[in-house]
């Protein structure tokens, strides 16, 4: 089957033809040289074409037609088409090629260049695409592209004091602000940091992150698994709290924390004073902590398994499934029970999903690796619960 760039170089050629430049103006031939009444050149082209060998026409087709003013564009127009349907290995040899012309004004090499280093970054060639965007951020029309290019491929490589270089100089230079951006690549090097131990640095970093002022709890929450590490227990509850009353979302990955720290303390009771206290401040959270419980297995604490409780008796559809009498009236065996299932249910199901793409999975990811926008996961809603009970059952 002939493919769509197989059409495209066809058109070329039969567009060089009839233009006349198949008469004597194409590659190196003698200009007083009698025009041929039907190029061979051309011929040549199309017989590749016709045999499917779309490399070989288009290495023909760039032996034929030198990069000069006239041409240039076309050449341009074919890399970015090839790059764009994905053909990057075309591309890459279109732009070397106009690259490789001695007499290339300076605008027209940076315009090679970065379309270049945009090939091997589709191609997966970072490196070699970190380089020629590093060459084009020093100064040329490219730099505030090259610049948000570099961003991206330091994200994808996780070297996180590049991209806050890059980051910042993009804040001058691109006049916008990447503050979110650079608060979680410091979180990032915070995280790297308490994981290796290093805590002095991981507390610095997370200063950085919290310069300014960042959009994201990110840092409070990095800040408290570092002084719950370090066992200082107290600022990690406080901490802990005050990410929940302030981005309620994240009560997922902070009432556990508060949870098992109580528990290894032995202090059940204050951890119920301070749950209620935080109900009391939103009375909404109920359905966010049994939720939360149930995807994490809590249970035995009376707060908690009241939520749970709650939950499930205001959750329409699993009246379709459970007995709801009997978790009313077998205690707290029947709901231990009953969590116990839907805690496995719960683990087959994601838990968190972009606002932006859509796309889920089961641990927070701080980062959509599907649409690289940063901090747009929230934690699923109590409908997915039904499609995975929907599922079970059928
Ligand atoms: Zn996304």
């Amino acid at each position: 089957m002939p493919t769509e760039s197989t059409f495209l170089l066809a058109g070329l050629f039969l567009l060089l033809a009839a233009a006349g430049w198949a008469l004597g103006r194409f590659g190196e031939r003698d200009e007083h040289e009698a025009p041929a009444p039907l190029n061979i050149d051309y011929l040549k082209g199309l017989n590749f074409l016709l045999n499917e060998q779309t490399d070989q026409a288009l290495e023909h087709f760039l032996e034929m037609v030198r990069v000069d003013d006239k041409t240039i564009e076309t050449h341009f127009a074919l890399g970015s088409l090839f790059r764009r349907r994905g053909e990057v290995d075309r591309a890459i040899r279109i732009h070397q090629n106009i690259i490789a012309r001695p007499d290339l004004a300076p605008e027209q090499r940076d315009q090679a260049l970065y379309s270049l280093a945009r090939d091997f970054q589709k191609a997966g060639l970072l490196d070699r695409a970190e380089k020629l965007f590093g060459r084009l951020s020093q100064g040329s029309r490219y730099q505030v592209q090259a610049l948000e290019n570099l961003t991206r491929i330091y994200e994808q490589e996780k070297d996180w004091q590049k991209a806050i270089d890059a980051g910042q100089q993009l804040e001058v230079l691109g006049g916008r602000s990447l503050e979110l951006e650079i608060a979680h690549y410091y979180c990032e090097l915070a995280e790297a940091a308490a994981g290796a131990g290093d805590f002095a640095a991981a507390r610095q970093y997370v200063k950085n992150a919290q310069n300014g002022r960042p959009r994201t709890m990110r840092g409070a929450l990095v800040r408290a698994h570092i002084a719950q590490q370090t066992d200082d227990t107290k600022t990690a509850l406080r901490l802990y709290h005050r990410i929940i009353d302030e981005h309620t979302y994240l009560i997922a990955e902070a009432l556990p924390e508060i949870v098992s720290i109580y528990t290894s303390e032995e202090k059940i009771g204050e951890l119920e004073k301070a749950l209620k206290a935080m109900l009391r401040r939103n009375p909404d959270m109920g359905s966010l902590v049994a939720y939360t419980a149930i995807a994490n297995d809590i249970g035995g604490i009376g707060v908690i398994d009241d939520c749970v409780r709650q939950y499930l008796l205001d959750e329409p559809t699993l009246a379709e499934f459970i007995d709801v009498q009997a978790l009313t009236d077998g205690g707290d065996e029947a709901l231990a029970r009953v969590r116990r299932a839907m805690s496995r249910l719960a683990a087959a199901t994601p838990r968190y999903q972009c606002r932006e793409c859509g796309f889920s999975s089961q641990r927070l990811l701080w980062l959509c690796p599907s649409c690289r926008n940063w901090e747009t996961q929230r934690p699923a809603s109590r409908v997915q619960f039904d499609t995975v009970l929907q599922h079970s059952i059928t």
